[in-house]
């Protein structure tokens, strides 16, 4: 952190600081090796896929409701060229779970669609027959399904979001999926954990805080996408001072186009330092170490009859509360 900030690195277009740019692209498929992604969203394989670091989960979120907004708006305005802009705008309509993070809501007042907080069943996860019913009763009503943020690892509980069934809902309604993995993500990295990843091959993005799991000071937090070429669509906006010669460049992205800010950090450099430092091995030995830890202390409430589980442990997070009455606890 005092390296990436003391070399003012201000990185808002690759030519401002070749080094910055490059070395993201190097991290991110370090990192999406690391919590064995799909293919498809590393920068070394051909396609339109790719990882970026954003500033917060919030930012992450962000982005993938703008990106999907201003996709669904077009594919739209396409296939009912009858309707003006504004009325497009109007009928739009976004999905999470009553469980997701409040940056999740907050997306959605930021880009004035709004987002419907789905009830997710008594083990608090979210599935997909709840959102088909939601979705065909706002299609009935003329409304237009733009995205659904589902979680992996939710704030409250840490319970996990069925990726599959709301994939299989998404892809017939052509809806955006983004999965939220901003705490639970570090956790894809173990083998023992593994079935936390079953169905992140069929999002179209997804976002993971490393200055939670991953010894990674604030802020960094990782997105990936299936297309950024609909991120980059949605938000290109040039001047003739941004312009440089190797623009277009498949290997040189200009990640400004992925996020919010102009300007960049060298958040590149913490992640480097931080996997040269600790090695791939290191950085899984310490999220062991956090279950582990917490698996202790779960073995200590369950003996201690003063106290009881309200949510399965789940990774590092152990819900427990003082049994009786409320002020108790
Ligand atoms: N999503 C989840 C599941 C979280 O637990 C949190 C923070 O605790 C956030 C998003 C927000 O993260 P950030 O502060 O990076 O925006």
């Amino acid at each position: 952190e005092m390296l990436a900030s003391g070399f003012g690195i201000i990185g808002f277009s690759w030519i401002c600081s070749p080094a910055c740019t490059e070395l993201e692209v190097v991290v991110m498929d370090w990192l999406a090796k690391f919590l064995h992604l799909p293919q498809h969203f590393l920068h070394e394989v051909e396609g339109p896929g790719g990882g970026v670091i954003q500033g917060s989960a919030s930012e992450a979120v962000l982005v993938a409701v703008l990106a999907a907004r201003e996709q669904a708006v077009r594919r739209v305005q396409h296939s009912h060229p009858e309707l003006t802009e504004s009325e497009i705008r109007g009928k739009l309509i976004a999905y999470s779970s009553d469980q997701s993070n409040s940056c999740i809501e907050k997306a959605g007042v930021l880009a004035a669609m709004p987002i419907k907080l789905l009830p997710a069943g008594d083990d608090f996860v979210l599935r997909g027959d709840t959102l088909k019913q939601a979705i065909e009763r706002d299609v009935a009503a003329g409304l237009i399904p733009v995205i659904c943020v589902a979680t992996l690892g939710t704030t409250g509980t840490c319970a996990y979001d069925d990726i599959e069934s709301l994939a299989s809902i998404c892809e017939e309604k052509s809806v955006w999926l983004h999965v939220d993995a901003a705490y639970a993500g570090g956790a894809f990295a173990l083998e023992e954990c593994s079935e936390l990843r079953r169905g992140l091959e069929r999002v179209d993005s997804l976002n993971f805080n490393l200055h939670k799991f991953m010894l990674v000071n604030f802020d960094c937090a990782a997105m990936w996408l299936r297309d950024a070429n609909k991120v980059i669509d949605s938000f290109n906006v040039d001047r003739i001072y941004l312009k440089h010669k190797h623009e277009g460049q498949t290997q040189i992205p200009d990640f400004r186009h992925w996020q919010i800010p102009l300007g960049r950090r060298f958040r590149a450099l913490k992640v480097w330092i931080t996997f040269r430092n600790l090695g791939a091995e290191g950085l899984r030995a310490h999220i062991r170490k956090h279950i582990s830890l917490a698996g202790q202390f779960e073995d200590l409430v369950k003996a201690d009859e003063r106290f009881e589980l309200i949510a399965p442990r789940a990774l590092g997070l152990v819900c427990f509360r003082a049994k009786g009455d409320n002020e108790i606890t």
